[in-house]
């Protein structure tokens, strides 16, 4: 059996019966933790086993990337000024459209990979722009080659109806199109790309289609993921309707959740939802202020997604710092309306924000036991930090320096079920000029492809 020994790293274990450790090793075998404490002496076996110096290096858990729509990687930037109703016209009623299998494939498999540079080792990648099987099977092959572990949570595209045909919200999600992606490429429900749905919600669906979706989530136990949020809902009180029907609870995932009122929320969370916030998209493109405090308030964790990389930055580091930040900034704000002055103590510190990236997110996807954590047991994800750097060194708090001040640049290692991605600051992937050349060729036919249309990209 494979087996690597890290020694003497700062270890942030985001397991509350393990800790932190100042000086720590983290012994991997096979695709899984099997050992972590200050100081592991494996004896005889020794020789089978990879070492890696830990000097100077933390140790965190993979990072896991709750919401992102990684077909856009080919449109990086291109959204950026974009408010949201702007990008409903322009990406899902435009762009959207011109899609072929190879831009998908490209797309998800670069975003991907670029995902696993920044830290993240689960990604859940919410694809919803699937108008064929052979879109959908690109994007799970993208995933697939990519190395990550990935929860691909399959949706709907979003076209204008042409004459004749039924607005994207009157559309069930496609029965058979679920049963075939769960008798075939992801049949393997502990496999590294795993299912789920991306499915309308009662925000931008009739209640039918929501009841339907949602039943078939169960039926199939099935997480489904929702938007919620961004201009009137289609179904007003369809939430309450679906309540009533015993269909929310566990396994329902809300996206965003900006405008939902106190008592709907409270709801929610008692019957067991779980909450992605994704924190500057939602500032930028006009969703209102992240639901973080509102959850911490009462007694729940967010976890946090990228959303969009055709407008922001894919890394999670920076949206955690934001959502930490934008947070404290509202609490700050609040706490000097009540007593004219600055508060005495911060209101959430740093440690909250990296249970969001790590922990949160498996919980979020009902594999706690399995990630999340460097925990003996679990599947072996995790990422190295060089301390050492010139932006990182001196570590004071190894918590304080991985959530305040690790940027990309930062990230030295990247191991995956064991097995590393990402070694000594670089990406372990084939060809990857040639890769990178095939998303920029993409990238330029889907804006030309939309422009010949005479609908402005
Ligand atoms: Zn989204």
């Amino acid at each position: 059996m494979r087996r690597t020994l890290i020694k003497s790293a700062m270890i942030i274990s985001m397991d509350g019966a393990i800790g932190d450790f100042r000086t720590g090793d983290v012994l991997v075998e096979g695709n899984r933790i099997s050992d972590v404490r200050a100081s592991i002496d494996l004896g005889s076996g020794a020789t089978e086993t990879e070492f890696v110096d830990g000097t100077g290096r933390i140790v965190i858990p993979g990072l896991i990337n709750a919401h992102m729509h990684t077909w856009q990687t080919a449109l990086r930037g291109y959204a950026a000024n974009w408010t949201l109703l702007e990008y409903f016209r322009r990406m899902h009623a435009g762009l959207a459209t011109v899609f072929r299998p190879e831009d998908i494939y490209i797309a998800t498999l670069l975003g991907a990979l670029n995902q696993i540079n920044c830290g993240t080792t689960t990604l859940v990648d919410w694809c919803h722009n699937n108008p064929t099987p052979d879109h959908t099977d690109a994007a799970v092959r993208g995933l697939i080659e990519s190395g990550i572990r990935a929860a691909f949570f399959h949706g709907s595209p979003k076209p204008e109806p042409k004459p004749g045909e039924p607005h994207f919200s009157e559309v069930p999600h496609p029965h058979g199109e679920v049963k075939r992606l769960l008798a075939g490429p992801l049949a393997d429900r502990n496999g590294l790309v795993t299912l789920g749905l991306a499915i309308l919600g009662p925000h931008y669906s009739t209640l039918d289609v929501a009841m339907h979706d949602f039943r078939l989530a169960r039926e199939l136990k099935l997480i489904a993921s929702m938007h919620q949020g961004g201009g009137p809902a289609k179904t007003p009180g369809g939430w309450e309707k679906l309540i009533e029907a015993g269909l929310v609870g566990a396994g329902i995932n809300i996206v965003h959740g900006n405008d939902l009122p106190d008592g709907l929320l409270d709801r929610m969370i008692d019957l067991g939802v779980s909450f992605s916030v994704t924190p500057e998209n939602e500032m930028i493109q006009g969703h209102g202020f992240p639901i973080t405090g509102r959850l911490l308030k009462r007694g729940v964790r967010p976890t946090i997604g990228i959303d969009l990389e055709s407008v922001l930055a894919g890394d999670l580091f920076s949206a955690a710092r934001v959502a930490l930040s934008m947070q404290r900034s509202l609490d700050n704000a609040e706490a000097r309306k009540e007593s004219g002055t600055i508060p005495t103590t911060t209101t959430i510190p740093v440690r909250e924000a990296l249970r969001w990236i790590t922990i949160e997110g498996a919980r979020m996807l009902g594999r706690e036991n399995q990630i999340g954590s460097l925990t003996p047991g679990k599947l072996a994800d995790l990422v190295i930090i060089n301390a050492s750097d010139l932006n990182l060194f001196p570590v004071h708090d190894p918590v304080a320096t991985v959530v305040m001040q690790t940027s990309l640049a930062n990230i030295e290692a990247v191991m995956i079920g064991g097995a590393w991605k990402k070694r000594n600051g670089r990406l372990l992937v084939e060809a990857l000029d040639t890769k990178k050349e095939l998303l920029a060729q993409s990238g330029r036919r889907l804006v030309q492809d939309i422009e010949r249309q005479g609908r402005a990209a």
